[in-house]
This record gives structure tokens, sequence and C-alpha cells, in this order.
């Protein structure tokens, strides 16, 4: 051990070392599957493949990397892989600009984000890493597709969606900017009429509300993740209520939802979705047909969305309100962001938009004396005046989550397994010719979907009459894929070229499944609420059958975003934090450590140089401080006739040094009982996953331990042999619980306290070394 001391601590070197150990050792793959131990499947987030590593990604992955490490010394099998979310615009656009093909962009980038991931010493199982992009892999994407289509939970609708004229191309609401613009280009989004493929989410929108409340109370679902999906969902509780139509001897009906259950009297009108199934019955007249056709067919601006410029058709019919008085029946496309696909009651006393609204219509609402004694009355004084008025109201609930369109007018996608024949329609692809493969020579140029000029991949033979046909040209949207990224990983690489049917019956994904926790940022709720719903779907077809309750994730962390100087970091502001420059300047255990360490993962990390400089500061204590602690060690060994065998129990000799037990073995207690009760703290940090709780008692610990020091020193000129040895005892503990987050010095110290290499991880504290393995 003493040949190789290095006193001054140079974590190049260190991390060097231990990461060519641990590829020696293989030190991070997948356990086989095993009766006796606990099987944890940690699912960090799937990166784009975007170019670089960032330091949002660094911190996501120091938080699941730092609790890989610790359910691995408590003895668990771990799975921790990922991987790269591949396909996508992202994709397309970073090979337009590098003037290259999006294949040969996406592998650049993923082997250069892999060496930047490694460098920094993730614990990852890079064997079970993959591409989203690799055609073994996007055959999942069109197994799921022709899975879904079977069970009617993807269907083709000719509809509105949200269209770039930049990017040519549809956008998810997600992908649409609170200011009605691009997430990518920033240009204006229209609303256009387009034939789309469609994911059937509303089918089980109730279940995902009703599995919440589980979800809540099971206690490993954070805060941030738990609210993250009752904004998805957008629950909004109320009352709906059946209104006819007065005038007309037949009287049309139709179901209308408000959630002001107390003031159904002061109802306005009633606004109704341009997607509602009763439409074109209320519509139905030619002038009023032409309008909604108009704006079904689009071209209005994201910006004409606010309630003072958004389309309203009035249809020229009415139905007779809970107070009796007609309301105008209206259509407009507000109330599907509001409250989904529905008709809602227009109560302009109650709410800032009816109340616009009923201003546009030229209604005096002030003069509605009806409405106004009653606006401050609270849902306990929901009066027994319009209890009576709403005879026939119900309870009822609205989501604003919705039916989405998963196809896209873009070329570096998983293709769509459809043909289109004159004879048979729209034919899906036999589960059995799949994958269909993507071209990989093609050149996206920015424009169009150079998918659908390229005759040799358009052209093709019906699946069954065997004559011409045309393949779907769109592809899937990436939102897709992400759907089932979470599953391939639970299989070893080579099971992935099985039939689809061979690999999802094996046992591997029964025993990780569902993941223990998923880790990931607070912008991926949209993802996590859609996965939720597509197991359900697994679930009740029989794939994922033994997955009761449908959820993919028993444990969720979300952690926030780092910001810089408060703003998020951007090129453009000049405020980017690189971590490769950081990790070339302190080490990757001190850029690691500092993630943690400067705030709770839920909120948001402002980033200074301070965390990175108190932190390196503190692993140069610790390295320079043991270094020191563990020569003299070997030295009083040494001259005790022992021998340099540091970290063996100490035995009696103890004994034969009375004068220094009565000293200092109240230091020695003392020690002990630190060291215990800074274990029992950082495992109950790590167990709940406060990493910055953790951190900051592993410096306490380490503070602890130089204060013994420093007392033993005041009463001993020669430290004891007694005292040394409880030092490297507490040096050793300090080793283990330092392991989750400065991997790398911990494992070489740990091993300079005469401990051995473990094939995963250094083992926790009162964990038997058997069950590392
Ligand atoms: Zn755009
Ligand atoms: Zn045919």
């Amino acid at each position: 051990m003493s040949d190789a001391v290095q006193t001054r601590y140079d974590p190049h070197a260190i991390e060097a070392r231990r990461q060519s150990a641990w590829r020696e050792r293989d030190a991070f793959a997948t356990p086989p599957l095993n009766d006796e131990r606990t099987h944890i499947y940690i699912k960090p987030s799937a990166p784009f493949t975007s170019g670089n590593v960032h330091i949002g990604h660094v911190r996501s992955y120091s938080i699941g990397d730092a609790y890989a490490r610790f359910r691995r010394a408590c003895g668990d099998a771990v799975l921790f892989s990922f991987g790269f979310d591949a396909f996508g615009l992202p994709a397309e656009l970073g090979a337009i600009a590098g003037g290259e093909s999006p294949s040969e962009w996406v592998n650049r980038c993923a082997q250069h984000m892999t060496g930047q991931l490694q460098r920094l010493g993730f614990s990852f199982d890079w064997q079970r890493s993959f591409m989203s992009s690799d055609a073994v892999m996007y055959r999942w994407s069109q197994w799921l597709f022709l899975t879904l289509l079977e069970a009617g939970l993807i269907y083709r609708g000719t509809g509105n969606v949200d269209w770039c004229e930049n990017c040519q191309t549809t956008l998810a609401s997600i992908q649409v900017e609170a200011g009605g613009t691009c997430w990518r280009c920033h240009g204006p989004v229209r609303l256009i009429q387009l034939p789309q493929w469609y994911l059937r989410i509303s089918a089980y929108l109730q279940e995902n509300d009703r599995r919440l409340a589980e979800l809540a109370a099971s206690g490993i679902w954070d805060e941030v993740s738990l609210a993250s999906q009752e904004i998805v969902l957008g629950r909004i509780d109320g009352v709906e209520l059946e209104l006819t139509e007065p005038s007309r001897p037949d009287g049309a009906r139709l179901n209308v939802f408000t959630p002001h259950a107390d003031a159904l009297a002061q109802a306005r009108f009633v606004l109704m979705s341009a997607r509602h199934p009763d439409v074109e019955q209320w519509a139905s007249e030619p002038a009023v047909f032409e309008q909604l056709e108009q704006l079904r067919s689009g071209g209005w601006e994201r910006s004409a969305r606010e309630a003072e410029t958004i389309p309203l058709i009035d249809t020229g019919r009415v139905l007779a309100g809970p107070a009796g008085a007609p309301l105008p029946v209206l259509v407009s496309p507000l109330v599907d962001s509001r409250f989904g696909v529905t008709a809602v009651l227009g109560v302009p006393t109650r709410d800032r938009t009816d109340e616009v609204i009923a201003g546009r219509l030229g209604m005096q609402v002030a003069a509605d004396g009806a409405g106004e004694g009653d606006t401050g009355a609270g849902a306990d004084g929901a009066g027994a005046q319009d209890a009576s008025l709403a005879a026939g109201a119900r309870t009822a609930v609205r989501y604003r989550a919705f039916d989405f369109t998963i196809s896209r007018q873009r070329s570096w996608g998983t293709p769509i397994p459809i043909v289109y024949c004159d004879g048979c329609g729209t034919v899906p692809v036999p589960r059995e010719q799949l994958p269909v493969l993507l071209p990989l020579d093609i050149r996206p140029t920015g424009t169009g979907n150079p998918l659908a000029e390229l005759e040799e991949f358009v052209n093709t033979t019906c699946p069954a009459c065997g004559g011409p046909a045309r393949r779907e040209t769109d592809t899937l949207d990436c939102h897709f894929d992400a759907l089932w990224l979470w599953i391939p990983a639970c299989v070893p690489a080579h099971a992935r070229e099985q039939s689809l049917e061979e690999m999802l019956a094996l046992p591997d994904l029964r025993r990780w499944l569902p993941s223990e926790r998923l880790v990931a940022g607070s912008d991926s709720g949209n993802f996590v609420f859609d996965q939720r719903i597509v197991t359900k779907a697994l679930r009740d077809i029989g794939p994922l059958a033994f997955l009761e309750d449908g959820e993919p994730f028993a444990g969720c962390l979300f952690h926030e975003m780092v910001v810089s100087g408060g703003r998020k970091m951007s090129k453009h502001l000049g405020n980017v934090v690189d971590p490769d420059e950081l990790v070339e300047r302190y080490g990757a255990d001190t850029v690691r450590l500092a993630v943690l360490y400067a705030a709770r993962p839920q909120k948001s990390l402002n980033w200074s140089d301070s965390a990175v400089l108190h932190c390196h500061r503190f692993l140069t204590q610790v390295w320079e401080f043991s270094r020191a602690r563990l020569e003299q060690h070997a030295a009083v060994h040494a001259l005790a006739g022992h021998g340099a065998q540091a970290g063996q129990e100490p035995a009696d000799e103890a004994g034969e040094r009375a004068p220094d037990r009565d000293n200092t073995e109240h230091l020695r207690v003392k020690l002990s009982e630190w060291c215990e009760n800074g274990v029992r703290r950082i495992t109950q940090d790590m167990e709940s996953l406060e990493m910055h709780s953790a951190v900051r008692n592993v410096m306490r610990l380490f503070d602890r331990i130089k204060d013994f020091d420093k007392r033993v020193r005041a009463r001993q000129d020669a430290v004891s042999e007694a005292n040394s040895e409880a030092l490297v005892q507490a040096l050793s503990v300090l080793a283990q619980v330092l392991g989750p987050f400065a991997p790398h010095m911990a494992e070489e110290l740990w091993l300079a306290c005469g401990r051995q290499e473990h094939a995963a991880q250094t083992p926790w504290p009162g964990v038997s070394l058997e069950v590392i393995a």
C-alpha cells in the first residue's frame, strides 16, 4: 500500500484507475435473475442524441447513479441501463446542419455522449444500452402500433392538427410553446386539417386518474412527479346536465358540463368543441357548416387562441338553460384546451374567459342580477336555490388530456407498418414481415418529407391481395417510441433478436417490472403519463398482464432543471456550464458530488462555482487526511510488530497499553457512535433519494472523524495503536458511505484501508459481504 501512496489528490489518475478496474471486472453488468435477491430496475431518462451531455444530464444521472450504487451496496440485484431516444426532429435538424445522414449523426452523437458518460463514471450496464433507431429496436414500435391498432386504441382520424409551416410538420400540443409558436423553430403554428393516426388515451384517463391516489399513498412518488401527472390529466370536477332545444317540436338534446355547480342559473351560453361528436348536427345550417369546415381546415394562427380572438361560431340554435332562459349554442376550439372534447356552459360571472366571450357576444354581464350575490359562495354554499334549479344535474368529471396524433410528415422516424391498396384499402403489415425498414440513405433538407419522394420505399405489394400498393410515408413521432423505451433494457441485448412474442415471454420482464424507480427531469410528465396509459393497454391486451395495476413505475423521482443566474441555460445567454470542462478541471467525483450537494432534487439547481469549489475542497481534504493517517497507521502497526496489515479487527492489544485506554477510550466510543448515527441518517436519506441531505451527512461524518483525530492528538504525543485502528475503521465507513456520490475516490480509499474490491460496489456498512457477490 505505502509504495503507491499519493498524498496529493489527483482525480484524473484515480478515476482512470477505477474506471479501468470497473471495466475489467465488468462491475455493472446486470446480474442474472436470482431468486434470493431483490430485483431493482432503476430507469434513467432516455437521452435524445442531441450531440452533447449537458449539465442537466449530469444532474439526472448523478441522482440515479447514486441510488443504483446504494442499492447494489445493500445487496440488491440492480438493472441500470438506458437507450438513446434517437429518432425525431432534433436528430434530423442536426443532420441537416452537419451535412450528413440522420443515422450517421445519431451514431456519432451516441458514441460521443457514451464517452462523456463513461468519463463521469456512471454505472450503466452499457451492454444493455441501445438506440431507438436500430431496426431491431424500432420493430417494437411497429409491433406496438399494430397491437394497439388491433385493440382499437390507434385510429385513423381527420382532424385539426397544429402545423408548422417552417418545419412542414404537425406538432403535438406539448411541442407548441405558450405563445403559440413552434418548439423547434419558434415560428408561428397554424391549425390545419390532415389525416392522422391517433392514440386513444381517452380510454384509460379514468384509470390513470384513479391510480393517482395509490401512487401518492405508496410514498415513493415524489411531489413533483405526482403533480406532473395531475397537470397532464387536467381533471375538472363539476356537474353535467342535459339541456333541450325549446324551439323545435322534437327538441334536440345536448349534455353540457360546468365546474360551477352552484351557479347554473347564471349560464349565458353553451360552448361546444369543434371535435364534439355531435357538432355537425348543431352546425347543420349551410352557412354555419361552412364556417365549421373553415375552422376545421384551419389556417388560423396559434396567436388567435386567446379568448379575445379565438374563432367563435354562432350556430343560430339555442338550448333552454337551467333557469329557463335560452342559451345560444356556439362552437369554439377554446373548449378543448380547457375542458377536453365536450360542451360546456358559459358562466361569465364565474369565469374570466366566459366573461370575455360574453363581451364579444354583446351580452351585458353586469346586468345579470341573478348572479351577483352568488359569486362569493364557496363550494359548500352550493345554494339550495341552484340545486333545485338543477334537477337532473349530476356530478361529472372532465379531463383536459385527450387523444393525440402520433404520426409525423418526417423521414427520420419509425415507419408506420401500413400500406394503402386500391382494392383492399388500409392494410396493416403482418407482424412476421416486421420490421418495415427505414432507408438509411435519406438526406433530409429541412422541408417536406423525403421518405414520400423515395419511390423504392413507397411502392410495395399489398400483403392482402399481392397487388401494387403504396406504403404509409408518415413516420411515428418519437414520443411513440418513448412509450416502450423503458422495456427493452429488461432483456439482455441478444434476446432482442428473437421474435417479439418470444422476448415478451421471457421471465426477465416479470422480475424487473415494474421499474422500482424512474429518475427523470420534471419535464417528463407527458412521457410518463402516456407510458402509464400504454402499460394499462398492454396489461389488458395480454403481454403485460402481470402488471395488475398497469403502472410501469412503482416509484418516481422528478428533479428540476439546472439554471444559471435564475435563468435557463442557453448558448444565446452565454450561461452554459460545460460538464467536460468541469471534469477536466476538477475530476468527475467533484462534479457529481457538487450537483448533488447544491440542491435537493426537487428544487431548481441555480448553478454557482462555489458548490464545485466546496466539494473539491472536501474531497481533497478527505484524500490528504486519509492518506496521511493511513501511512501513519502502517507505521504504528509495524512498530507494534503486526506487519503492515491495516483494516483488521483490532485485537485485544489495547490491553497491553492500559494507560491510553484510560485517557482516550471515551473518544473511541464517541467516534463509533458518530459513525453509527451518521450511517443511519445517510441510509435514511438514500432510501428516500434525499441526496442533498445524504451528502451533507457524509461531510458531517468526516468532520467528526477529524475531530476525533484532533482530540486524540491533544492527549497523545504518539497516537496509540488502538486509536489508529479506530481511525482506520472510521475512514473505511466513510469510504462506504461516500461510494454512491464520489465512487472513484471512495473505492480507492476503501482499498487503501486494506479492504477488498467487490464485483459491483463496496458494501454498505452493516451489509454482509456474501450478499454483495
Ligand atoms: Zn417549426
Ligand atoms: Zn390489396
